[in-house]
């Protein structure tokens, strides 16, 4: 039975356990302690687990946990999640982040629903199974979904053995997702030799050498607008933002240097390689004339986006569970790493991401309950 006592007991020590990934080193935490915690509770179910190094030096980890089936058919289920947090202004809450706290059928505490509850689900349903599976089970827990997605990255084909599909557990409501955009973040930087402002030389300054520039990635949006249309997401084409700019340093001199920081968010079907070339492209066509450099960089490392390529059958059976309609979305996950390694993925898990990364994080007993039904009926129809 799933009572909110058992949650509770499961929950609360992955709750005390700080995972939090933070770009701001003082803050970034090692996550190996909530790994072992999930291990712990994994291993007394006969999982076989393996804490793989993502980056010791940080101390950080993937799980992953594997329970072999009875039957010589290996196409069982896997369900992934991030251990980590993002980091929590403790002056803001009404209580210790890390401390699980329970009120009018909520769970209150940082990750709850972002996305610790969904391992504790996982762990409830195991226990009211048998120990024979007849396909295997894969469990994993990756490390800094909240900052590089390096534990995502660092998975690889050969640590799985060709699960017929990946429930990715992030907050969807339970609603299952096939699709979602990537991103990607540059920076440009811009610098010429400048010179007196009494001489000034537009060709040689930044600032007018971006406005160049800035039309050139209006223009390239512009373009992606009208040729390429995904009708299953709110905004059906990929967008660029321009989003940060700085530029020299004072107003008697030709502007040097700039930086612009801008971002894009290409549908499926747009690759990471084919976007910087056709960025790089506009962006060295819109220089022509200036005296002015130019350097493209990511500003971070490319998040693929995400489009399932479960089966149709696989598709009708998580639908029968779920009993409403698929959703596409605007936020990014770690999907679409497990795409790439020929591992069909839906995204469904319990509790909302208006949630996610907010003072006082809850999920509600009943996301949970439904999150429990539906895998429980699901773990049970594919692997015993
Ligand atoms: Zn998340």
């Amino acid at each position: 039975m799933f009572k909110p006592k058992l949650m509770h007991n499961l929950l609360a020590p992955l709750i005390a356990a700080n995972t939090v990934s933070a770009d701001l080193q003082a803050n970034d935490m090692s996550n190996h302690n909530g790994l072992e915690i999930l291990a712990n509770q994994l291993e007394r179910l006969q999982f076989d687990c393996h804490i793989l190094p993502v980056d010791e030096g940080r101390g950080k980890w993937n799980l992953i946990a594997h329970r072999a089936g009875t039957a010589s058919n290996r196409h069982g289920l896997l369900f992934s999640g991030h251990i980590d947090t993002v980091a929590a202004d403790e002056s803001l809450w009404s209580h210790n982040p890390f401390t699980l706290r329970s009120h009018s059928d909520l769970f209150f505490g940082l990750g709850v629903t972002d996305m610790k509850g969904f391992f504790a689900v996982l762990v409830s349903i195991l226990q009211n199974l048998e120990m024979q599976n007849k396909l295997p089970i894969t469990i994993v827990a990756t490390a800094d979904e909240e900052t590089t997605m390096a534990g995502a990255r660092a998975l690889a084909a050969e640590m799985f053995s060709q699960p017929a599909l990946a429930i990715l557990g992030e907050p969807t409501r339970m609603r299952p997702v096939l699709s979602h955009k990537g991103y990607l973040a540059y920076q440009l930087r811009l610098h010429s030799t400048g010179g007196h402002s009494s001489f000034p030389d537009a060709n040689k300054n930044c600032i007018n050498a971006v406005t160049s520039v800035n039309q050139a990635l209006i223009n390239k949006a512009s373009q992606w607008k009208s040729q390429i249309r995904h009708p299953e997401f709110s905004v059906p084409f990929p967008t660029i933002n321009l989003g940060a700019l700085h530029a020299g340093d004072s107003v008697n001199k030709i502007c040097s240097h700039l930086t612009l920081n801008f971002d894009v968010r290409p549908t499926p079907g747009l690759s990471s390689e084919q976007i910087f070339t056709e960025l790089n492209q506009a962006i060295k066509q819109s220089l022509k004339g200036y005296k002015v450099h130019y350097e493209l960089n990511d500003l971070y490392l490319p998040v693929t986006s995400f489009a399932s390529s479960a089966t149709d059958d696989r598709k009708d059976v998580i639908q029968q569970h779920c009993s409403c309609h698929f959703a596409h979305e605007n936020y990014v996950t770690e999907a679409g790493f497990f795409e790439r390694l020929g591992i069909p993925t839906i995204v469904l898990g319990p509790g909302s991401i208006e949630q996610a990364h907010q003072v006082n994080e809850f999920v509600s007993w009943e996301q949970l309950t439904l999150a429990h039904n539906i895998y429980a009926k699901l773990i049970h129809q594919w692997c015993y």
